[in-house]
This record gives C-alpha cells, structure tokens and sequence, in this order.
C-alpha cells in the first residue's frame, strides 16, 4: 500500500473514530499510524473529544457535528432496514397467496379412503393437506331414497409445500342423520361436474366408469 501523507490522515481521523470508513481505509489508517507519531496523538485528542461528546450536553459542544452525523447515518440504516424488511414481507405475502391460489384436483394414487364414522362418512387423504372438496349427491333412479355420492379434493402449491408424507386430513362427506344413511355408494371423481345432476343413466354410467370407487354400504 502506497504511503498516504498525514494531511489526508487527519482528515480522516475523524471518520475513522466514528467507525464509518471502509474496511481498507480503516487499514490504511491504523498501519500509518503504527509508524506516525503525530497522527497517533492527533487520534488520541481526537478520541478524548469523542468520549466528552457522549457527556451531557454542556459538555459535549465540540462533539455536536459528529454525533449528527452518527445520528443521520444511524436513521439512513433503520429507513434501509425498515424499507428491506417491508420488501420481504410483501414479497412473502405475495408468493404465499400465489402458491395458496394455484389450486389442483388431487389424482387418486390409494392415497384416498372413505370410512363411517358413527355414522357420518369420513373421507381422509394421505400425503396432503386439503385446500377445497367438491361433493354431490346423487339420486340413484331418480328416487330420494338412495343416493351415489360424486367427491373429489383439491390442494394448492402452497398445500404441497407445507404437507409431509405423514399429513392425514379428513373430510366429511355426509353426517349421520342428514342424509348419510341414504348414500349407497361413494365415487371418487375428478372430472367436470357441472351437468352430473341432469345426466341420463347412460352418461352417468360414463362418469361412473371414470370414477374410483371408493366405498358402498
Ligand atoms: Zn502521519
């Protein structure tokens, strides 16, 4: 390193005590300083000022340009922090609800069971937790009295990411004493939905061979 005159030294003495020079001019300063005793005791004065600065106030005159200094810089570090942490947060957010939004019928892999469950009908799904499920009933020959039962479940990216192999979530697909005693049989499907209702036997045979089916009484 070149060697730097004691002028340009005691200019920065000041910014050096203050702790807001570079890591290499911090360097600089302390090896000329090593070998230059006037600027030592110009540091030395310098560092008695600094310390009488932090008294109260009437005290402390000498000190006011550096501590405002200090001051200025300190408040440009909290706006940066703030303006940094409030990036992160609205970009967390952000991708959160994209991942939450992003949503898709989950394929069935065995990873789906139906069960009673004093007398409701449970749907529980391995492997994921559920962002929406989509269940409908309906008539078997057109009668009241008797009831196939269409479901699928859906999950988001944001599902995806959070569930572990061992994640079991549970769906009800019908409580005991409303309506569950009439349902025969319990497909898993995840194909439109829009018409099921108002399908023939023959179209609804269609869905049925698309389907899993995954319980019956
Ligand atoms: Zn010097």
């Amino acid at each position: 390193m070149s060697k730097i005159d004691c002028y340009i030294i005691k200019d920065l003495l000041p910014l050096y005590v203050d702790e807001v020079v570079s890591t290499q001019t911090k360097n600089a300063i302390e090896e000329h300083i090593l070998a230059c005793n006037d600027c030592q005791k110009e540091l030395n004065i310098l560092k008695k000022e600094i310390n009488t600065a932090h008294l109260p106030s009437e005290f402390a005159k000498g000190g006011e340009p550096i501590m405002k200094i200090r001051k200025h810089i300190h408040r440009n570090y909290c706006i940066i922090a703030i303006m940094i942490i409030s990036i992160l947060f609205i970009g967390s957010f952000c991708g959160v609800s994209y991942l939450r939004n992003n949503v898709k019928a989950i394929a069935f892999n065995n990873n789906i069971e139906v069960n009673l469950d004093n007398g409701n009908i449970i749907a529980e799904i391995e492997g994921t937790s559920i962002h929406s499920s989509h269940i409908v009933n309906i008539p078997v020959n057109g009668e009241e009295t008797e009831f196939y039962t269409f479901f699928f479940v859906e999950s988001s990216n944001w599902d995806n990411l959070i569930s572990k192999k061992s994640t079991l979530s549970k769906v009800t697909i019908a409580y005991n004493d409303k309506g569950a005693e009439n349902i025969s049989k319990i497909y898993y499907y995840t194909g439109e939905y829009d018409d099921i209702t108002n399908m023939s036997v023959d179209e609804l045979q269609l869905i049925i061979s698309n389907s899993t089916l995954l319980w019956q009484r």
